[in-house]
């Protein structure tokens, strides 16, 4: 089990709607369509939330 993957520089993110795993430059979801544009992801932890957020609310990190 290597769980120190999980924070490689290639993190991946989850659709909001479907769940589907992500890479960051994506824009819409390739298994729903859902928009991605609209979110945006904490640079400490990877945290997936709505770009109208300031603090993630993960680790609370300034975004
Ligand atoms: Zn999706
Ligand atoms: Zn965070």
């Amino acid at each position: 089990m290597t769980w120190e993957k999980a924070h490689d520089q290639a993190f991946k993110a989850a659709c909001p709607k479907c769940k589907a795993s992500l890479s960051s430059n994506m824009k819409f979801c390739p298994d729903c369509g859902e928009k991605l544009h609209d979110y945006k992801y904490c640079g400490a932890c990877g945290a997936q939330m709505p770009s109208s957020h300031k603090f993630c609310p993960e680790c609370g990190q300034k975004i």
